[in-house]
C-alpha cells in the first residue's frame, strides 16, 4: 500500500502521471502495471492511447488527479481494472458489470466460437433460438445474438441484479428486441426447444475458492464461481435440463474448468447427448468449450 497515493498526481502532466501510476502498480507487484495504468488514466480522461500520447504534456486537473489516486488505491488493494471501471470488453463488445456478475474472461470467448461453429454447420429454416443458463452480464448470449442475425435468445440467472445488468447490456448493444431475461434456477422456467444452449456455470470446487487470486476471490460473485464439493454441481443440474429443452439437432456448449472437460462429456453422454468432437481449447491450450448435440429421434 502507498499512503501517499492520494497526493501523488496533483499538478502532473498526463505522461508523468502515467509513469508514476505504472511505477506504483509495479511496486505493488501487479503483472500488467503498464497496461493497467494506461487503461485507468485513459478512462478517467476519456482518451485512447493515441489521445494519451497526443496530450502527454497537458496537466491533470485537480479532479482528474484525485480520481486517478482513488483508482490507483483500489487497484493496489487488488480490485481488477474491469471492476474499477465497471466495464469490460468481451467479443469486441463493451459489457457493463455489477457486483452480481463475473468479469467476462477471454477464455469464455471459446464457448462463443464453438457455438458459432456448431450453428454454422446446421441448415436451419427458422431464426435460431438460444438459451444462456446463468447469463451474468449477458456476455455469451449477447455475443451470439450480435453474430447471428435474426436469432432470439433467453438468458437466465438466479440473481435479479445480474439480470438487470444483462438487460442494460442488451439495450446498449441494440439487442433488446431479440433478448429476454428470466429469473430462475438453471433452465427451470424455460420451455424450449432451443437450437443452442450455452452456459458458463460455476465450476470451482468450494474448497478451492479461498485459494483463488484476490481479484477473483474477493471481487467475483461466489454464486458464479462455486460449483459445490467437487465442482460439478451445476453441470449435474443443468445438463439434463438443457437436454430436455434442446431441439433435435440442437447443441449444448458449456465452459469447463481446467481438467474438467472429460467428466463433463461423461455427464453429457449419460444424458444421451452425442459428443461428436473434442472440446475446443482456449488460447492457453486448455480444453474450455465442451459441446454435444441432441440427436434427432
Ligand atoms: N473462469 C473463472 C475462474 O477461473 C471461473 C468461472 C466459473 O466458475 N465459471 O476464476
Amino acid at each position: 500500500m502507498t499512503p501517499r497515493a492520494s497526493h501523488h498526481f496533483t499538478g502532473q502532466s498526463i505522461e508523468s502521471a502515467r509513469r508514476a501510476l505504472a511505477g506504483q502498480l509495479r511496486s505493488a507487484q501487479l503483472d500488467e502495471a503498464e497496461l493497467d495504468a494506461r487503461i485507468l488514466l485513459g478512462a478517467i480522461l476519456g482518451l485512447d492511447l493515441t489521445g494519451l500520447i497526443a496530450q502527454a504534456s497537458r496537466t491533470l486537473t485537480e479532479a482528474e488527479a484525485a480520481r486517478l489516486a482513488q483508482h490507483a488505491q483500489r487497484r493496489i488493494a487488488g480490485e481488477p481494472v474491469a471492476r474499477i471501471l465497471g466495464v469490460r470488453e468481451f467479443w469486441g463488445l463493451p459489457f457493463r458489470l455489477s457486483e452480481a456478475t463475473l468479469v467476462p474472461r477471454p477464455d469464455t470467448e471459446t464457448v462463443v466460437e464453438r457455438a458459432l461453429e456448431l450453428f454454422r454447420e446446421r441448415r436451419m429454416s427458422h431464426p435460431p433460438r438460444i438459451a444462456d443458463i446463468g447469463t451474468g452480464s449477458g456476455a455469451i448470449l449477447l455475443a451470439l445474438l450480435h453474430e447471428i442475425s435474426g436469432a432470439f435468445g433467453v438468458g437466465t440467472d438466479l440473481s435479479l441484479s445480474a439480470l438487470d445488468t444483462a438487460k442494460g447490456n442488451a439495450a446498449a448493444l441494440g439487442l433488446a428486441g431479440r433478448a429476454a431475461f428470466v429469473a430462475c434456477s438453471y433452465a427451470a422456467a424455460l420451455r424450449g426447444p432451443f437450437d443452442l444452449i450455452v452456459s458458463n456455470p460455476p465450476y470451482i470446487p468450494s474448497g478451492e475458492i479461498p485459494k483463488l487470486g484476490i481479484e477473483v476471490r474477493e471481487h467475483d460473485p461466489h454464486l458464479a464461481l462455486d460449483g459445490g464439493n467437487d465442482g460439478y454441481d451445476a453441470y449435474r443440474a443443468l445438463i439434463p435440463q438443457a437436454t430436455e429443452r434442446l431441439a433435435p439437432g440442437g447443441a449444448l456448449i458449456v465452459e469447463a474448468g481446467q481438467g474438467q472437460a472429460g467428466d463433463i462429456e461423461t455427464l453429457m453422454m449419460a444424458a444421451a447427448l452425442s459428443v461428436d468432437r473434442p472440446p475446443k481449447a482456449d488460447l492457453a491450450g486448455i480444453p474450455r468449450a465442451v459441446s454435444a448435440r441432441k440427436m434427432p429421434p
